[in-house]
């Protein structure tokens, strides 16, 4: 197999080659046809969250071991299957749940791995999908992708069900309500496909990049450009001089997490999904006056993730921007993310 791995934090990829390693049991062998670049990605080669002021929070001590294989949105082909399974065919083409938990806490029994207090997810505790080959722990995480092609299909392992994920905590919302997303990157536009479907609420986009506004008016949608300075007055000509009803924060820096929050009417939801980093002060008596929630938002059950699949191609929902570059191109493709050069989301392939 042919990988792209992360050797050393804050250091490029490197590129490898070994051998297929071999299912076992409940285990399942793909081939890698296409995996999504995420965000998180360019965290986890970072080595650390900012956590406020100086501090970081290192992956190494959430358990994170290198050389790893990084790549969490993957749909690839069978080749190779444990003598237990017999759920899926060889020739067979799936998306991987890639947030698998340790099979025996809480969480787990209630079908939320995502939650697992000892993670083993796939592309971040376990090699993932920056490669031509992926090792499934059990075929119980490969999933139908329906009439969905596999470039689409893949960011709906990360960037679809964490958009989806945070959509259903911002709802119910009325006609006239409105609802703020901040960050129009890949969980962003994963969003814009989605929120149709769950509400007619006002939406209201703000990123710093022009042009992904630009497509989002394109699509309907309000937007405010997060460069300004009087951001709070513009997203009141829409929603009104109460607020808004939920802020979905896709960046959920220092910046974007205090604006947020301060754009919330009384009864408002700040729902805190990215992993820029930073902190987020509020005087604790606005918090109780207000009656205001936080809650923070991670990714999504293999039920739900199976939900949305379903929601995708039933209502043949359009595809987001997406650009296909070669596996060899990761590394590059993590730069161009990190400078804000991608619309959508860069996905990896053998083409
Ligand atoms: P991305 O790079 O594709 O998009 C980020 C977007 O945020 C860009 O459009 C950028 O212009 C915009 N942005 C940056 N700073 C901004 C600011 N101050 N104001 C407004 N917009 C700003 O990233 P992505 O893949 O969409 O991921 C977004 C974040 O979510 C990352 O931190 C990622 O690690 C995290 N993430 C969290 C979860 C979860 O389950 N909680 C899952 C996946 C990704
Ligand atoms: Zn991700």
């Amino acid at each position: 197999m042919k990988s792209a791995r992360l050797v050393e934090f804050g250091q490029p990829l490197r590129w490898e080659e070994k051998a297929d390693p071999t299912p076992n049991d409940h285990e399942v062998l793909l081939e890698v046809i296409s995996c999504g670049v995420c965000h998180s990605d360019l965290h986890l080669r970072d080595g650390y969250y900012q956590m406020g002021g100086t501090e970081k929070l290192f992956v190494k001590d959430r358990g994170v071991k290198l050389p790893l294989t990084p790549g969490h949105e993957v749909v690839g082909k069978i080749i190779k299957k444990g003598s237990k399974v017999s759920s899926v065919q060889e020739g067979d083409v799936k998306l991987v749940y890639p947030w698998i938990g340790c099979g025996a806490c809480e969480e787990c029994d209630l079908e939320n791995p995502q939650l697992c207090s000892v993670p083993r997810s796939l592309g971040i505790y376990q090699d993932g999908g920056y490669s031509d080959r992926i090792l499934v722990p059990d075929a119980k995480w490969l999933l139908d992708i329906y009439d969905l092609s596999p470039e689409y299909a893949c960011s709906y392992a990360c960037a679809g069900l964490t958009a989806y994920g945070a959509l259903k905590k911002a709802i119910p919302l009325k006609k006239n309500d409105s609802l703020v997303i901040i960050g129009a990157g890949g969980l962003g536009m994963f969003a814009s496909q989605l929120v149709g479907f769950l509400t007619e609420a006002k939406v209201i986009f703000l990123d710093l990049e022009g042009s992904r506004l630009e497509k989002l008016k394109e699509l309907g949608f309000y937007t405010v450009n997060s460069s300004r300075s009087d951001i709070a007055e513009e997203v009141k000509k829409v929603s009104g001089s109460l607020g808004v009803s939920s802020v979905i924060d896709f960046v959920n820096n220092t910046t974007t997490s205090s604006l947020g929050f301060s754009l919330l009417k009384k009864n408002g939801k700040l729902i805190s999904v990215g992993l820029f980093g930073g902190e987020l002060k509020i005087p604790t008596p606005i918090l109780s006056l207000r009656s205001l929630t936080i809650r923070g938002s991670y990714t999504g059950s293999p039920s739900e993730l199976k939900e949305l699949l379903q929601l995708v191609s039933k209502n043949k929902i359009r595809p987001v921007p997406v650009e296909i570059r070669n596996f060899r191109e990761a590394d590059f493709a993590l730069n161009d993310l990190s400078s804000g050069k991608i619309l959508g989301r860069v996905v990896l392939s053998e083409k």
